[in-house]
Protein backbone atom coordinates (compact mmCIF):
# COMPACT_ATOMS: atom_id res chain seq x y z
CA UNK A 1 0.00 0.00 0.00
CA UNK A 2 1.29 3.29 -0.95
CA UNK A 3 1.95 5.42 1.69
CA UNK A 4 0.05 9.17 2.15
CA UNK A 5 1.72 11.83 3.43
CA UNK A 6 0.47 14.48 4.91
CA UNK A 7 -3.09 15.98 5.68
CA UNK A 8 -5.98 18.22 4.60
CA UNK A 9 -7.41 21.06 6.84
CA UNK A 10 -10.86 21.78 8.47
CA UNK A 11 -11.02 25.41 9.43
CA UNK A 12 -13.59 25.38 12.60
CA UNK A 13 -14.60 27.97 15.34
CA UNK A 14 -15.13 25.79 19.08
CA UNK A 15 -14.25 25.54 22.86
CA UNK A 16 -10.92 24.48 23.47
CA UNK A 17 -11.05 21.90 26.29
CA UNK A 18 -7.86 22.91 27.61
CA UNK A 19 -8.79 26.70 28.13
CA UNK A 20 -12.19 27.00 27.05
CA UNK A 21 -12.16 29.33 24.85
CA UNK A 22 -13.64 29.65 21.58
CA UNK A 23 -10.95 29.24 18.91
CA UNK A 24 -10.34 29.01 15.04
CA UNK A 25 -8.40 26.47 14.32
CA UNK A 26 -7.10 24.69 11.36
CA UNK A 27 -7.45 20.94 12.13
CA UNK A 28 -5.55 18.40 10.45
CA UNK A 29 -7.36 15.55 9.50
CA UNK A 30 -7.41 12.77 6.52
CA UNK A 31 -10.76 11.94 4.44
CA UNK A 32 -11.14 11.35 0.98
CA UNK A 33 -8.54 12.81 -1.29
CA UNK A 34 -5.39 14.15 1.14
CA UNK A 35 -4.00 17.07 -0.89
CA UNK A 36 -3.51 20.05 1.72
CA UNK A 37 -7.13 20.95 1.07
CA UNK A 38 -9.01 23.22 2.99
CA UNK A 39 -12.78 22.55 4.32
CA UNK A 40 -14.93 24.09 6.68
CA UNK A 41 -17.97 22.13 8.30
CA UNK A 42 -20.98 21.75 5.40
CA UNK A 43 -18.54 20.74 2.76
CA UNK A 44 -18.00 17.88 1.21
CA UNK A 45 -14.69 15.71 1.09
CA UNK A 46 -13.85 14.25 -2.17
CA UNK A 47 -12.82 10.42 -3.31
CA UNK A 48 -10.68 11.82 -6.52
CA UNK A 49 -7.36 10.64 -6.53
CA UNK A 50 -6.02 7.29 -6.53
CA UNK A 51 -4.76 7.01 -3.11
CA UNK A 52 -7.38 8.11 -0.54
CA UNK A 53 -8.17 7.93 3.18
CA UNK A 54 -8.93 5.57 4.20
CA UNK A 55 -8.14 3.36 1.15
CA UNK A 56 -11.40 2.64 -0.07
CA UNK A 57 -14.54 4.39 1.27
CA UNK A 58 -16.59 3.77 3.71
CA UNK A 59 -19.92 2.57 3.08
CA UNK A 60 -21.95 5.99 2.17
CA UNK A 61 -19.09 7.74 2.65
CA UNK A 62 -19.81 7.78 6.61
CA UNK A 63 -17.43 7.37 9.08
CA UNK A 64 -15.39 9.62 11.48
CA UNK A 65 -11.90 10.64 11.95
CA UNK A 66 -9.56 11.76 14.45
CA UNK A 67 -8.24 15.01 13.24
CA UNK A 68 -5.65 17.36 15.10
CA UNK A 69 -5.48 21.03 16.32
CA UNK A 70 -3.03 23.07 18.41
CA UNK A 71 -4.50 25.89 20.46
CA UNK A 72 -3.87 29.35 18.95
CA UNK A 73 -4.59 31.05 22.79
CA UNK A 74 -0.97 31.73 23.78
CA UNK A 75 -2.31 32.04 27.06
CA UNK A 76 -3.88 28.53 26.75
CA UNK A 77 -2.69 25.19 29.29
CA UNK A 78 -2.30 23.59 26.02
CA UNK A 79 1.05 25.94 25.55
CA UNK A 80 4.17 24.34 27.37
CA UNK A 81 7.92 25.72 26.23
CA UNK A 82 6.91 27.97 23.27
CA UNK A 83 4.73 25.17 21.95
CA UNK A 84 1.26 23.57 22.01
CA UNK A 85 0.39 20.76 22.55
CA UNK A 86 -1.46 18.41 20.22
CA UNK A 87 -4.88 18.36 20.81
CA UNK A 88 -7.31 15.39 19.17
CA UNK A 89 -10.90 16.20 17.77
CA UNK A 90 -13.13 13.60 16.14
CA UNK A 91 -14.86 14.43 12.81
CA UNK A 92 -17.99 13.17 11.97
CA UNK A 93 -18.24 12.39 8.19
CA UNK A 94 -21.91 11.68 6.80
CA UNK A 95 -22.26 11.05 2.98
CA UNK A 96 -18.92 12.49 2.59
CA UNK A 97 -20.41 15.43 4.07
CA UNK A 98 -18.16 17.04 7.39
CA UNK A 99 -21.06 17.45 9.85
CA UNK A 100 -19.02 17.95 13.57
CA UNK A 101 -16.16 18.11 14.96
CA UNK A 102 -15.42 17.70 18.76
CA UNK A 103 -12.42 17.68 21.00
CA UNK A 104 -11.89 14.15 22.22
CA UNK A 105 -9.16 12.58 23.87
CA UNK A 106 -8.32 9.21 22.23
CA UNK A 107 -5.12 8.21 21.52
CA UNK A 108 -2.92 11.99 22.64
CA UNK A 109 0.72 9.73 21.70
CA UNK A 110 -0.12 8.96 18.46
CA UNK A 111 -0.74 10.85 15.04
CA UNK A 112 -2.38 8.70 12.87
CA UNK A 113 -5.25 9.87 11.84
CA UNK A 114 -7.11 6.59 12.75
CA UNK A 115 -10.25 6.56 11.07
CA UNK A 116 -13.56 5.27 13.23
CA UNK A 117 -16.99 4.04 12.27
CA UNK A 118 -19.87 6.39 13.55
CA UNK A 119 -21.60 3.70 14.65
CA UNK A 120 -18.69 1.69 16.64
CA UNK A 121 -17.86 3.75 19.76
CA UNK A 122 -13.89 4.14 19.35
CA UNK A 123 -13.58 0.76 17.43
CA UNK A 124 -11.07 0.68 15.28
CA UNK A 125 -12.77 0.73 11.56
CA UNK A 126 -10.78 -2.15 9.26
ZN1 LIG B 1 -6.77 26.39 24.45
Amino acid sequence: MAKIIGSNKLVSDFICPQCAKSVTCGIGFRAGDVANIQYKLGDKVTWNNALTWPEKRPLDGTFSTIGYFECENLHCTSWQDCFPQVQEVLIYIENDCLIKAVPCRYKPEQLDYTVLRVDDDMGVFT
